[in-house]
């Protein structure tokens, strides 16, 4: 079946989505709609949102359901209110041509009343959050002891958020002999302990091609320091101008900082998760649907709902644990035809977690480098065109008399004054600002060894107090120490002028000796306004003269030589 038409489906609904420009079923449709029309056993079917999962299991079931009987044949059960509205919503734009069909939807954190007043117009499908499914089970409401079909979309997240008591109640309401399909992103023991109790010897159906379907994403990570994860947020955001996009954390608090962040820096994001009450979440979603808000800040159950075709990217600002999550995740962007991105920020010690996504995804995610200040402004400058052209609207009359004599410039001269213009806060930011993957040298300060560092450094420094005078002599500036006889002293080329401070010292030393096994003793540092002395085991000298010569501090070579003993 490689397009609709040569589908069995009645004309009513080839019209209904003929006219919302489905014109090739996607590839769980292909499977699925087949399948449907033809079997009466149960189905697995393991396909995430975005990938036409609502029309591969309704369009069959409204095909067959029988709209001359006004009791309830369909139940469609899903974990959020807003995925319940979306599927209802889809359902009653492929019925639009069998006006005997009736959905009705039901969901927590509205009038239950008003629902169960819809309920009275005998609507042969229900699309159900599972809570108030039960309530209104409970209320006499609802009664599914005959209907013919049950879906269970996003089985997955149903019981991740905690809804498994509901679902088994649910489906002992139901007849033995109904049909079940089960639609989930993942497939984990919760998911198949369900299958296993609930379906019968089903079929199953994997969209494994959830990604080859997604080929037009291109997959990137970034390596940063902890501390520097949202200023290279930032300058992702700025080097990917005029996007639209989700940038996707774990937590709750980690949701709103990375928002208030942004914020605060003048981006039009908000963010969107549990915390948050229906109605804020409501206003969120749909200033983000009408781009009022270009960049949401969500959690992985509060963007489930979220239906949007347009996203430019996809930010994994923490990894997922799940590596179907991160497929499922940067799905929301590639949709409808368009090119996507999907950028993730790890932490150094996060790139096993990624190894691990990649093999079990087989998605080839690039290593990429976070954008320098110069990028960013050429990025902007493209940015500013693309805008110029595509966006462009006559809003105002304008006035050719309003244009002051312009002769003396030239095409050029006038569109970079424009430039300058338009970009000067954001080039006055990064004008004089470090590259990161420098910075990562000198402030990666969420490195464990650094820390281990600046705490030994603490340590030596109260033994030197304890010491007594003898320390005191030798911070009142008497540079004639004892030479300790295990210990290298060595002349180092940078100093305070180049913003030279002992953490960095640390890390640089760490850095050029990473490669033995035992950490070095660092001795004494003392850093003076052009240059530095540091003391270390004289073990590693060799290490020291090798390798600090290939590294840099804030784009300046590095040089070190054993010092004058004096
Ligand atoms: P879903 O995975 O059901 O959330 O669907 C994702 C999006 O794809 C929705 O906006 C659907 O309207 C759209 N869609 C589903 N099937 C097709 C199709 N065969 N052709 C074009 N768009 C589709």
């Amino acid at each position: 079946m490689n397009l609709f038409t040569e589908s069995n489906l009645s004309p009513d609904l080839l019209k209904a989505i003929g006219e919302l420009g489905y014109e090739q079923p996607t590839e769980i449709q292909k499977q699925t709609i087949p399948f449907i029309l033809s079997d009466a056993r149960d189905l697995i079917a393991l396909a995430a949102t975005g990938t036409g999962k609502t029309a591969a299991f309704s369009l069959p079931i409204l095909d067959m359901i029988d709209d001359s009987s006004r009791k309830i044949q369909l139940l469609v059960l899903c974990p959020t209110r807003e995925l319940c509205l979306q599927i209802t919503k889809d359902i009653k734009n492929y019925t639009k041509y069998l006006p005997h069909l009736k959905t009705t939807a039901v969901y927590g954190g509205s009038s239950i009343s008003e629902q169960i007043r819809s309920l009275r117009e005998k609507p042969q499908i229900i699309v159900g959050t599972p809570g108030r499914v039960i309530d209104l089970i409970g209320r006499k409401a609802l009664d599914f002891s005959e209907i013919h079909w049950m879906v269970l979309d996003e089985a997955d997240e149903m019981l991740s958020m905690g809804f498994k008591d509901d679902l088994e109640t649910i489906l002992s309401e139901t007849p033995a002999e109904k049909q079940t399909f089960l639609f989930s992103a993942t497939m984990n023991k919760e998911v198949e302990r369900i299958s296993k109790n609930y379906l019968t010897n089903p079929h199953k159906i994997s969209v494994g091609s959830i990604n080859a379907v997604k080929k037009n994403i291109a997959h990137e990570f970034y390596v940063v320091g902890y501390r520097q994860k949202k200023e290279a947020l930032k300058r992702l955001l700025d080097a990917n101008p005029n996007q639209y996009s989700i940038i996707f954390c774990r937590t709750r608090m980690e949701t709103q900082e990375v928002a208030d962040f942004l914020m605060q820096n003048s981006y039009a994001a908000d963010a969107l998760h549990g915390d948050l009450s229906q109605a804020q979440r409501d206003t969120v979603m749909k200033k983000f649907r009408l781009k009022n808000i270009e960049i949401l800040v969500a959690t992985d159950v509060a963007a489930r709902g979220l239906d949007v075709d347009s996203l430019t990217h996809v930010i994994h600002f923490s990894l997922p644990d799940d590596p179907e999550v991160f497929v499922h995740r940067s799905g929301r962007t590639g949709r409808a035809g368009k090119d996507g991105i999907s950028m993730a920020l790890l932490k150094p010690e996060e790139t096993r977690k990624l190894k691990q996504i990649k093999a079990q995804t087989k998605i080839e995610i690039t290593e990429k480098k976070i954008p320098t200040g110069e990028e960013i402004i050429k990025a902007q400058v493209g940015g500013v065109f693309e805008k110029l052209f595509t966006e462009h609207d006559d809003i105002f009359e304008f006035d050719n008399n309003l244009i002051p004599d312009l002769s003396a410039f030239s095409k050029e001269e006038l569109v970079h004054q424009l430039l300058q213009f338009q970009l000067k806060d954001l080039a006055t930011f990064y004008k004089d600002r470090n590259d990161l993957q420098e910075m990562r040298l000198s402030k990666d300060s969420d490195n464990p060894s650094s820390r281990r560092e600046r705490g030994r450094d603490r340590d030596r420094g109260r033994d030197r107090d304890r010491d007594g005078g003898r320390d005191r002599d030798r911070r009142s500036g008497d540079r004639k120490r004892k030479s300790n006889e295990n210990m290298t002293r060595f002349f180092f080329n940078l100093g305070k002028r180049d913003s030279l401070k002992k953490v960095d010292m640390l890390d640089i030393i760490n850095k050029a000796t990473a490669k033995s096994k035992k950490r070095a003793d660092i001795g004494d540092i003392e850093i003076l306004d052009k240059f530095t002395f540091f003391e270390i085991d004289k073990n590693y000298k060799q290490e020291i003269l090798n390798n600090l010569p290939s590294m840099k501090f804030k784009g300046k070579d590095m040089r070190a030589e054993v010092a004058n003993k004096d």
